[in-house]
């Protein structure tokens, strides 16, 4: 079965003292991982030696860069490279939030490049897409989204993609408490899979998991996560309270 993931994103959210004590109430429920589940936590740059941590006894649980730069090393004030990540043992990084697009300039072409460095450094991407709601009332969603995909993972081997993880996150759901429909996540989900496999072959594009993201909270994760294109999902604001992301990571299927 494809990898299922429940993945944390806390954004700019929590001091040290507080992604502490929600880490801890996380474990504290010591929830046994089955082989095919896992639980990520895309904790700020400052937390996340204390998360690889706290994580690091307990199976499938794993700390997470929420970005890094698209440049290997050198002269970029504030920046955060993939090899930094490595050295401290890191083994997930969000790539492509659509924040960072949006607030950031983030293009499809640095996302290439930041997936590249990634990929180089044994880091798993979480490649987030999505489009904004002008493109969802007009009906162009499929081609917006196969677009971002197109743009940034097509110069990828087959061997080389199976090692990405793909969040569809439309940025209308995102925070807002809008919520795809079950329907319209599995939709696109599906469309990006066939996108994949008229590219890569249809085995290749089964073993990708694409995980949902946009407002997923405790009591909607379980119907969510049972579509059948749907393995998990990436959650912001319902990853800030452990009742809640304990459920969501129960819900996995
Ligand atoms: C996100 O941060 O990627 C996200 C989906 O946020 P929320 O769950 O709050 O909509």
């Amino acid at each position: 079965m494809r990898k299922q993931i429940a993945a944390a994103n806390w954004k700019m959210n929590l001091t040290y003292q507080q992604g502490e004590q929600l880490l801890s109430d996380i474990l504290a429920e010591g929830i046994a991982l089955a082989n095919h589940h896992y639980a990520v936590f895309a904790v700020p740059f400052p937390y996340l030696v204390l998360a690889n941590s706290e994580l690091s006894d307990s199976r499938n649980y794993f700390a997470s860069a929420q970005n890094c730069y698209q440049k290997k090393s050198g002269a970029f004030t504030g920046e955060v490279s993939a090899e930094m990540l490595q050295s401290i043992g890191i083994k997930f990084c969000v790539i492509g939030h659509s924040e960072r697009r949006e607030y950031f300039g983030e293009t499809n072409k640095d996302l290439a490049e930041k997936l590249n460095l990634c990929l180089g450094c044994q880091i798993t991407p979480i490649f987030c897409c999505g489009e904004p709601l002008q493109i969802r009332e007009k009906g162009t969603q499929n081609d917006y989204v196969e677009q971002q995909l197109k743009e940034s993972l097509f110069h990828f081997s087959a061997d080389q993609l199976t090692k990405i993880v793909v969040a569809y996150e439309p940025i209308w759901a995102i925070g807002t408490g809008k919520t795809a429909t079950n329907q319209q996540a599995q939709d696109m989900h599906a469309h990006l899979r066939a996108v994949l496999a008229k590219k890569y072959g249809q085995a290749i594009a089964d073993e990708i998991s694409i995980l949902y993201g946009g407002s997923v909270k405790a009591a909607n994760a379980k119907e969510i996560f049972g579509m059948p294109d749907v393995d998990g999902g990436l959650v912001g604001g319902a990853s800030l309270i452990a009742a809640d992301f304990v459920q969501i990571i129960r819900s996995l299927k």
